[in-house]
């Protein structure tokens, strides 16, 4: 693999960019890899370069039926923040802000990550009381966060309205180094950096069937025929009930459209990220100029990836008391992603009924943030059958009653 440097860039443009490599090779499936992961979201090739990376495990296959990132790792609005209130949370939360920070180094590749800081809104007495528990909560656990007052509000965000008649900003919950970074650049590093250690990323290729003999997989078919595996790796966030179905095994998650808009672009306005959990509704500016808006879920369960036009109302009523001059904006484009929701607001990392399959799943409506800390210890867990980031996020927490409840810090959907 050629890296990225500012001298290619300077002797690209003197000889018309012809130089420059396809970033990741275009593959065809062999007949058997040592692991499949089914699904080139960020999470699965997050999965597939930590395999590589910390385990030495390069004969794999990210199998994905679209493109690579055109799930919801390429429609999602970018939040990334680690102040959630459960310690097992806040620790894979956590190590995934940190890998941010430095994943375009690591990487060689720009995902923009920008740590501008995000700043959850209390608008109501319960809504504050929350987060001045995980506030406290956080500061037990090592992650940096603190409670700010209405005036610290304004003036971190000075187009905010904070004496709205309705919902009237009591304070926030501030986490400085969270923030954003840019989606596909995320997947599209994690893809070049996965070919460039020799594994293939087949797209267009949808798995059909898991294989199985005797409790355990074999391989799966798919529309490019059959490939055999040792290891299976299921990361297909909203599918992964379709997924799991084919492998003979029930989860307890829901699919739901999420949905999202931009407006026009306009000049810099807002520097940080802001959520607004009671009025729900969430917004950034992106680097285009445009404002980025983050609305609800369906309230059906259903796989249709695209947005409606209530969700375009109901979400900029939220926010227009709170940020009056969206009201003068026009909005250029709203889509949807299919998200996999469970029950207390955690993902399942997991081990499967069948030996050698394992299941990534169930971030909802904010697994874009958790990306290279669920690769990590997804591909801890499938390399050796354990790790301490996936540990808690165990599927028997269902039978066992043992939830790790994020409704608060999930509250919004993000
Ligand atoms: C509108 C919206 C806004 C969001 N905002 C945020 C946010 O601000 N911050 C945040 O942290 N999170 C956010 N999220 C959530 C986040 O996008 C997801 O949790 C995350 O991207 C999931 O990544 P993934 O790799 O698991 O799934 P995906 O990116 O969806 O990848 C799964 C892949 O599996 C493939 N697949 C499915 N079935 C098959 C099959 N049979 N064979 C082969 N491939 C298959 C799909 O085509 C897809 O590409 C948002 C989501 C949406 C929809």
């Amino acid at each position: 693999m050629k890296r990225y440097s500012a001298f290619a860039i300077a002797r690209e443009a003197l000889r018309d960019h012809t130089g420059w490599k396809r970033a990741w090779a275009k593959a065809q499936p062999k007949a058997k890899y040592d692991v499949i992961i089914v699904g080139a979201g960020g999470h699965g090739l997050a999965t597939a370069y930590y395999l590589g990376k910390n385990f030495g495990i390069t004969n794999v296959a990210v199998i994905e039926k679209g493109w690579l990132g055109g799930g919801n790792t390429g429609r999602n609005t970018t939040i990334i923040r680690s102040n959630y209130l459960q310690d097992a949370s806040a620790a894979i939360y956590e190590k995934a802000r940190g890998l941010y920070e430095t994943m375009s180094q690591d990487l060689n590749y720009n995902v923009m990550f920008s740590p501008r800081g995000v700043l959850m809104l209390a608008q109501t007495e319960h809504e504050k009381k929350g987060y001045l528990r995980t506030a406290h909560a956080n500061a037990l656990q090592g992650i940096e966060t603190r409670w700010i007052s209405p005036a610290e509000v304004k003036k971190i965000c000075p187009i905010m309205n904070i004496d709205g008649p309705r919902y009237p900003v009591l304070g926030g919950l501030w986490q400085e180094r969270g923030g954003t970074a840019r989606h596909d650049a995320v997947a599209w590093g994690y893809a070049r950096a996965c070919s460039a250690m020799g594994m293939d990323i087949i797209q267009n290729c949808e798995v059909t069937s898991v294989l199985k003999e005797g409790g355990k997989v074999t391989g799966v078919d798919t529309t490019k025929g059959q490939i055999n595996c040792d290891k299976l790796g299921i990361v297909v966030a909203g599918h992964s009930g379709v997924l799991a179905e084919m492998a003979g095994f029930r989860l307890p998650v829901e699919s739901v459209a999420l949905q999202a808009l931009v407006s026009e672009p306009i000049k810099p306005c807002m520097d940080i990220v802001v959520m607004a959990n009671t009025v729900h509704g969430y917004m950034s500016q992106s680097d285009k100029g445009e404002m980025v808006i983050g609305g609800g879920a369906d309230g059906f369960n259903n796989y249709t990836q695209r947005g409606s036009f209530q969700h375009v109302e109901e979400t900029v009523r939220a926010l227009v008391e709170t940020f009056p001059m969206i009201s003068r904006l026009k909005m250029l484009r709203q889509w949807g992603g299919i998200v996999d929701m469970t029950g207390d607001r955690s993902p399942i990392l997991s081990k499967t009924p069948l030996d050698n399959c394992f299941i990534n799943c169930g971030w909802g409506t904010g697994g874009f943030k958790a990306i290279p800390g669920s690769g990590w210890g997804f591909a801890e867990l499938m390399a050796t059958g354990h790790s301490p980031l996936t540990d808690e996020f165990g599927l028997n927490r269902f039978s066992e009653g043992r939830f790790i409840d994020e409704s608060v810090a999930a509250g919004v959907a993000h």
